[in-house]
């Protein structure tokens, strides 16, 4: 016979009468804790417990029935080596479940369990179990609990201190293969994975899980079961099955509003992490871009309402996770690399080169596959993130995708196309959340980093790039190809003749048929530049974007003649209007 375990069930419904009749007759075997005048049970676990041994006393396998009552002065006890794990109450039913355990010397058996479910009137509905008689191994270890935490060390290359994890319990274990037990010191939760487990079992993501939820772990949190006598790795696995539930959570962003997001519990604290989204938040407190490395977890906060704690944390966070949304839902994108990469967001940054004593970086960028952010001062004094700006950061997280896609060379008319990319998924982006999705571009805004230029002045100005000046001199940006600027400085111009790129691109947005509604949607806009900038070569001119539209113009439309005629009559009139085509 097999040292294993043995399955017990007994079902209500599918018992004749008289065996039910026979298992859940209280007189004949009355229960501690039963009042014999009402012959009722005080309490819902005596309940489960008095059906459990019921069950157990009429199995035929005397292994199974010596689990019934406890021995000696414990006689009169129901399934004492049934350990309570938890109750649970199933509404559609009403019924209640109890999770046992099963112990052997006071100690747990690895994969036992037995469960009763009873009715609101503590009547059986059913049970089902799995037991064993643990054989040949002693109930007392050889090796101390530090020994097998270093064995776990050797398999993972990671040394955790003893101090910092819950301390293991012991555990029967059956290993079926070989059909021995084993005594197991059982460690729980513990942030150190054997090497490449994280990596293989990623490959399998997706499988089994909610599409909407990724089972790329955060940080690793393995079970492992150590051999008490012989330091054996008796089995080991991710305690978070790689799904992380994620938190809402509120909190006050750099503009001083409210937001609702996702985060993460992990132990007794909230962290910044999204992962619905793959979306993570640092704070480098003022650390260095270049000399200095992200901290160990992101952001954390005791609380699910953050209130204003790291106000540019939360928005860092919120912001990306709406251009992150976007890619997704819009694009059908997976991430900046569209193979699934997380957005990892960084703030409150320096940067060494442009040194500042009041600790100022008036930047954000994308670098190192991450989103980096600065600050700058406000009237009052205050510092203030970048992380605020919802464009700014659309505008840098689309450089990221320009680099995975046609990777546009940063110099004259391939670079200023790469620079105009960025401010139309910036603009799109920005009224997309704002405004709302697919809104009437009639209502849009089409300021680049508003008050962030001269005289509080945008950056840029889609719709009109001339009321802005490049610099002191150097006149105003253009907005028409007869206006190139043919020069040398910022890269040969890339974020200057990217305005006749951009006008171009905000005549097609604002393009409007005899009724006034937009002649592509934005979403179709949004599409069709998206297509665009995936087929685009890395030398591409503005005229090549302008045929590349036409080209993915036909085959969106395919189906529809004068439906693709009319959007590329569109598309070629907002490009020649600008001196393009
Ligand atoms: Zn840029």
């Amino acid at each position: 016979m097999s040292k294993g375990f043995k399955k017990v069930r007994f079902n209500a419904e599918d018992e004749s009468k008289i065996k039910l009749r026979k298992i859940t007759k209280r007189s004949a075997s009355l229960p501690q804790g039963t009042d014999k005048k009402l012959d009722k049970f005080n309490n819902d676990e005596t309940a489960a417990r008095f059906y459990l041994s019921r069950v157990f006393e009429e199995d035929e396998r005397s292994i199974v029935r010596g689990l019934s009552r406890g021995s000696g002065s414990q006689q009169s006890k129901l399934v004492p080596d049934m350990q309570l794990i938890r109750t649970q109450t199933i509404p559609s039913t009403k019924t209640k479940l109890f999770h046992f355990e099963q112990t052997q010397d006071t100690i747990p058996i690895f994969g036992s369990n037995a469960v009763v479910e009873i009715t609101q009137n503590r009547g059986l509905v059913d049970v089902s179990s799995k037991v064993a008689d643990v054989e040949g191994v002693t109930a007392f270890p050889f090796i101390s609990q530090r020994d097998a935490l270093k064995v776990i060390k050797d398999l993972t290359g990671i040394d955790v201190p003893i101090e910092a994890i819950q301390p293991p319990e012991l555990t029967f274990f059956y290993d079926e293969k070989k059909e021995k037990w084993h005594l197991s010191y059982f460690f729980k939760k513990i942030p150190a994975a054997p090497k490449g487990f994280l990596e293989e079992s990623s490959k399998y993501k997706g499988i089994g899980y909610s599409s909407g939820i990724s089972p790329k772990p955060f940080d690793p949190q393995i079970n492992y079961l150590i051999d008490a006598n012989d330091g054996t790795v008796l089995l080991f696995y991710s305690e978070t099955h790689f799904v992380k539930i994620p938190v809402q959570c509120e909190g006050i962003g750099a503009l001083g509003k409210s937001h609702k997001f996702w985060g993460s519990a992990i132990g007794n604290d909230y962290e910044l992490a999204d992962p619905i989204s793959d979306v993570r938040t640092y704070d480098l407190k003022g650390g260095d871009l270049i000399k200095d490395s992200l901290p160990d977890k992101p952001v954390a906060n005791a609380k699910s309402n953050w209130e204003d704690s790291n106000k540019a944390a939360v928005s860092a966070h919120v912001n990306g996770s709406k251009v992150y949304n976007f890619i997704k839902s819009v694009l059908g994108r997976e991430g900046i690399d569209d193979k699934g990469m997380e957005l990892t967001s960084v703030v409150n940054v320096t940067c060494f080169k442009q040194p500042d004593p009041s600790g100022q970086w008036h930047n954000a960028c994308w670098r190192e596959n991450k989103m980096w952010y600065g600050q700058h001062k406000l009237a009052n004094g205050e510092l203030c993130s970048y992380s605020r700006f919802l464009d700014i950061i659309a505008h840098e997280m689309t450089h990221g995708i320009t680099k995975h896609t046609s990777d546009l060379l940063y110099k004259d008319q391939s670079g200023a196309l790469n620079e105009s990319f960025s401010d139309i998924f910036g603009i799109i982006i920005y009224n997309w959340e704002t405004v709302g999705p697919d809104s009437s571009t009639q209502q849009w805004t089409w300021e680049i980093g508003p008050g962030l230029g001269g005289n509080g002045l945008p950056l840029r100005d889609m719709s009109n790039p001339k009321r802005i000046e490049i610099g002191p001199g150097l006149g105003v940006y253009p907005d028409h190809m007869d206006q190139y600027k043919y020069i040398t400085y910022d890269n040969g111009g890339v974020h200057i003749n990217s305005s006749i790129h951009n006008k171009a691109a905000y005549n097609l947005l604002t393009a409007t048929d005899q009724n006034g509604k937009n002649v592509l949607t934005p979403r179709e806009v949004a599409l069709l530049y998206y297509f665009c900038l995936c087929k685009l070569n890395k030398l591409a001119t503005f005229k090549d974007a302008m045929d590349e539209l036409v080209e993915t113009a036909k085959i969106i439309w395919k189906g529809n003649k004068q439906l693709r005629d009319e959007k590329i009559y569109h598309i070629k009139n907002a490009y020649q209007r600008v001196g393009i085509g």
